[in-house]
Order: C-alpha cells, then sequence, then structure tokens
C-alpha cells in the first residue's frame, strides 16, 4: 500500500487525497508526532496507510500549514550535472560516463518549507527543480539491486542557488552558494516509491512566472538513484532522514541568463507527487 506523508503543524501527518490523517491519532499513538521517526517507520507507515478507512480526518491538505515532510535530516547530499542535458548546457559534459557521480552538500538549514519565499541576496539567483530521495533505512554498502528498498519516498526540491557564491572561489565551493536561508525548499508531500509505476521513470518541470523553464524524465540521469545510493553508501554509512538531490535538468539561468528577481514565483511540478510554488523576494 502506497503513503502519502507531510508534516502539518510541525507534525507527521498521513495524506490521502485532501483528507490529512495527524500519525499519532490514526496509529492508535504506535508513533508519535517527530516526522524524522515517521521516515524511519516508513515500513509501518505502508501498514497504518491501508487501514486508514476507519480513522478520523484530522485535516484537509488544501489551507494546511505544511513543514518540510524531513525537517531535520542528518545529511543532504547533492549531486552536480547528473542530467545529461544539463551537463551539456553548462560545457562540462564529460565524453562517456564520468567516473564518479560530483557530489556536494546543501547544509541542512537550508531546508526549508514547501512555500517558502526565496530570499534573493544576489542578482545571481537559479533555480533548479530535483527529485529529492529520502532515505527510511539506513546502511552501509548498499547494492544497487536493494537501493529503492532503503527509500521511504521521494519528494520535489528546488536547489535553489547563488551563482556567484557558488563560483567564488577556486576551485568552486557549491556548498555554500546552495545553502543560504530559505534555498532548500522540499514537498509538499513525501510519496512512497511504489506510487510510481516505475520509479526510476519519474517527469519533473519548473516554471517561472508561467514559462516552462526546464521539462525532463529522470530516466536522463548520468547516475540513476540506485547507483548514488550504492555510490554514497560504500563510502559512508546513510541514515534515516538522509537527503540526496539528485540533480537538475537542463534550462537553468546559469544557461540562459534569466537569473530570479523580486516578484518571480517558481513552480516546480513532480508528476505523482505535486506542486512546490516559491516566491521570490
Ligand atoms: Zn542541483
Amino acid at each position: 500500500m502506497t503513503f502519502r506523508l507531510a508534516t502539518v503543524d510541525g507534525r507527521a501527518t498521513l495524506v490521502r487525497g485532501d483528507d490529512l490523517h495527524d500519525l499519532e491519532r490514526c496509529s492508535g499513538g504506535d508513533l508519535g508526532p517527530d516526522p524524522m521517526a515517521a521516515v524511519a517507520a516508513h515500513r509501518r507507515l505502508h501498514e497504518i496507510a491501508h487501514g486508514l478507512d476507519g480513522c478520523e480526518v484530522t485535516g484537509h491538505l488544501a489551507g494546511a500549514t505544511l513543514g518540510p515532510p524531513v525537517p531535520h535530516p542528518t545529511n543532504v547530499f547533492a549531486i552536480g550535472l547528473n542530467y545529461r542535458s544539463h551537463a551539456a548546457e553548462t560545457g562540462m559534459a564529460l565524453d562517456g560516463t564520468p567516473p564518479a557521480p560530483l557530489v556536494f552538500t546543501k547544509f541542512p538549514s537550508c531546508i526549508s518549507e514547501p512555500r517558502t519565499d526565496i530570499v534573493l541576496e544576489a542578482d545571481s539567483v537559479d533555480y533548479e527543480v530535483e527529485l529529492v530521495v529520502v532515505i527510511g533505512t539506513g546502511g552501509k554498502d548498499i547494492a544497487e539491486d536493494d537501493a529503492w528498498d532503503h527509500v521511504a519516498g521521494v519528494t520535489i526540491g528546488q536547489d535553489i542557488s547563488d551563482r556567484t557564491l557558488q563560483f567564488a572561489a577556486k576551485p568552486p565551493h557549491f556548498d555554500l552558494g546552495k545553502s543560504r536561508d530559505t534555498y532548500g525548499p522540499i514537498g509538499p508531500v513525501l510519496v512512497s516509491p511504489d506510487c510510481f509505476d516505475d520509479p526510476d521513470d519519474i517527469t519533473l518541470s519548473c516554471d517561472v512566472n508561467g514559462d516552462r523553464r526546464q521539462h525532463a524524465s529522470t530516466t536522463d540521469m548520468i547516475f540513476p538513484v540506485p547507483a548514488l545510493i550504492a555510490y554514497l553508501s560504500s563510502i559512508l554509512t546513510l541514515r534515516p532522514g538522509d537527503l540526496i538531490f539528485t540533480g537538475t535538468p537542463a534550462g537553468v539561468a546559469m544557461s540562459t541568463g534569466d537569473f530570479l528577481v523580486p516578484g518571480d514565483v517558481i513552480t516546480s511540478t513532480i508528476e505523482g507527487i505535486g506542486t512546490l510554488i516559491n516566491r521570490c523576494v
């Protein structure tokens, strides 16, 4: 049974259609309100979602105050140049497959609620819609074939990037340029991988003020999700709640020159998950 998990007023909440079910209540007190504990209990969430019919509806998604579905990850990994289309547009594409994924960090303090306003502190701020993978069951040396079993679910992320800051040092310090406050909205819900016919073929898009800027399938990834999990876990132990921003497809402002300005509205959509809407201020 699939599940959709949100953070509503700080509490882990299952979502079915527009109905909200507070997790502590619909689990009969078995699970508490902590969203991080809910992610770690992802296998239980499938069972609880299966039995929601008799459970009290505790609110409605429309109009709810949503926090990030994973508010306090230990690690937030991000992957650079992971779509062939984006690697090509940057002029940084290699012939053939690169030897390893390009991994950087978004510091966890940048993780913000799905409707956060993006605070522009420069005139070179860029959008990057990304599929974000949420680890549910941690581990070391996870095989590619087992990788999706370790995933609690996926959500939408914006890897907001201050390009001037990103390239301020030589070699560039990606981490800081992508970790200003508000530069990591995720949500609106975490969706279990079995919601998708093929979790390695998910369509994502990004519009700015209604203009389509990015549109792709995750099949364009150079390192698909199982390869990323296998690679990262070959180096360190992944933990429940760790996030992986899996890279962005072509169409970013770094290539087109259309950087974000105050008043812009970024709409990021992933089929089967929903939409993130962020206003620039
Ligand atoms: Zn990115």
